[in-house]
This record gives structure tokens, C-alpha cells and sequence, in this order.
């Protein structure tokens, strides 16, 4: 394992990870307590990022590496009473 991954218990249990592609507009959040039950504690942010990329929608999902989904985590505050919940 490459040292200075991200991995599901380094975030908040608490807390949420939010995940964003600016190509295809995809916009989900997660509840990292949920993906820890799904993935595993240790599963790394990059390797949940491949499962969410697989099953999206993502017109760029098999592209290449220049030319791919640019999809990202970012650890995200728990989904509540946002501006944008909904
Ligand atoms: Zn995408």
C-alpha cells in the first residue's frame, strides 16, 4: 500500500465524503459510516473511487488516461441542513 493513502478510517465516522465529476456533472455524497460497512475500514478513498466510477453513468468512464472521468473525493461535512440538500 502506497504510503499517504486515503483510507476510510482516516476520515470522521461522522462525516461524509463527497464525490464530484466535472465532466459528467456527477454529484453524490456519502456517509463515510456507510462505505466503512460497504468497503471496509481500510479500504482506500481511490479504490471506492474506481467502484463509484464503474457503476456511473459517466460518458468518460473507460476513456483514456488523458481523456477519463475526473471523478474525486473530498471529505464533506454530513449531509444536513445544506443549501443544497435535496
Ligand atoms: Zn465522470
Amino acid at each position: 500500500m502506497e504510503e499517504g493513502a486515503v483510507t476510510l478510517n482516516r476520515l470522521s465516522a461522522a462525516g461524509g465524503v463527497g464525490v464530484a465529476c466535472e465532466r459528467c456533472g456527477l454529484r453524490t455524497r456519502y456517509r463515510v459510516a456507510t462505505l466503512s460497512a460497504i468497503y471496509g475500514p481500510t479500504a482506500r478513498l481511490a479504490d471506492f473511487l474506481n467502484a463509484v466510477r464503474r457503476e456511473s453513468n459517466c460518458p468518460y468512464r473507460d476513456g483514456n488516461w488523458v481523456d477519463r472521468c475526473s471523478l474525486t473525493a473530498s471529505e464533506a461535512a454530513e449531509t444536513g441542513a445544506g443549501p443544497n440538500a435535496g
